[in-house]
């Protein structure tokens, strides 16, 4: 069963809900997550609704300005992003989510300082239903 986890920023303006088993997660070593300390989970965007706070989103694009990351204007924390290797679709910051421990969850790791080689292998292990 599929459970519908809520998040939110830190000063709560940013709120979402994300529909989804809470598999595994993806820890990214580019300059931007790492910095972050950001840990992700991908879901196919018809799972992900922002609840409140969309006027309260600042967007920061660099590199190929391909993926859009999103914070709040107010406190800063990056709740969600559409990331580069599927832009129309969502990331969550699994450490924004109420109530989930983050040590019982499976972490892969994406290595996004070599983007494209990463990106690569991710959409073969995909295809071969490995992931
Ligand atoms: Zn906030």
């Amino acid at each position: 069963m599929e459970k519908t986890n809520k998040g939110s920023c830190h000063c709560g303006r940013v709120t979402f809900g994300l529909r989804a088993e809470l598999g595994a997660i993806v820890e990214c070593n580019c300059s931007l997550c790492s910095r972050k300390g950001a840990l992700w989970h991908g879901n196919d965007g018809a799972h992900f609704e922002i609840l409140t706070g969309k006027d309260d989103l600042v967007l920061y694009q660099f590199g190929t300005m391909t993926a859009k990351h999103y914070s709040c204007r107010q406190c800063g924390i990056s709740t969600f992003s559409r990331p580069r290797i599927a832009p129309t679709a969502w990331v969550v910051n699994v450490r924004c989510l109420d109530g989930v421990d983050i040590s019982s969850l499976k972490t892969h790791a994406f290595d996004g300082q070599n983007w494209e080689q990463s990106a690569q292998r991710f959409v073969q292990s995909r295809t071969q239903g490995a992931v």
